[in-house]
């Protein structure tokens, strides 16, 4: 999208041009401005299609078996790919931050036995051992089922200091962690149901 951030010099003509310029873009797309400025600030770099970093994961099988630590290319779709891929609530919060809304995702209330993988990638995330009851209404872990296949990201988002955290593998936004969570870790990975799917332990 437009950069508006980084006009700094003074209003030399050119500038003064862009600016101008820039002023109208704004009033023409008045609205997807709007949107924009409202989005989520989580900062990240996120790789563009057509380039893959390496990511290196551990991998796991449905029964929660450790398997082995892989280096694989990261997962890098388009816009419209993931849009295809994912129903309209899993796209929003996977692949723009949002958050359901408490008590309306289908694993807050789910105590079976599995594993959560990422309803993006398929990369296990968490396993159903490390759940437990947090009261909020979005399904809750106190640690990932392998360090590697989580980032934490720092999230600046309506100006509070938050620490989001991401899928490795494809760089879908799960929820945030928080330092109030059960012993024996301390913490808290508060998750959308909408970016997870459960694989039951059979
Ligand atoms: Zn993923």
């Amino acid at each position: 999208m437009f950069d508006f951030g980084h006009e700094t010099t003074k209003d030399d003509s050119p500038n003064l041009r862009r600016r101008t310029f820039l002023a109208s873009v704004a009033a023409a797309l008045g609205g997807l401005a709007l949107w924009e400025w409202r989005k989520p600030t989580i900062l990240r770099a996120a790789a563009a299609p057509g380039e893959s970093p390496e990511v290196t994961v551990v991998l796991f099988s449905d029964t929660g078996e450790r398997l082995q630590q892989a280096h694989i290319a990261k997962v890098v779709k388009s816009e419209e790919e993931w849009r295809k891929q994912l129903s309209g609530n899993a796209f929003d919060i996977t692949r723009h931050a949002d958050t359901e809304i408490a008590f309306s995702g289908k694993y807050w209330n789910l105590h079976e036995k599995g594993i959560y993988r990422c309803i993006c990638c398929d990369s296990a995330l968490f396993d159903s051992a490390t759940k437990f009851e947090s009261g909020t209404g979005w399904p809750s872990f106190w640690q990932p089922i392998a360090k590697e296949n989580v980032t934490e990201i720092r999230d600046t988002t309506f100006g509070i200091e938050r620490t989001a955290v991401a899928c490795t593998e494809c760089d879908a936004h799960l929820g945030h962690v928080f330092d109030d969570g059960p012993q024996p870790t301390g913490l808290r990975y508060c998750m959308n149901s909408a970016s997870l799917r459960f694989a039951k332990q059979v």
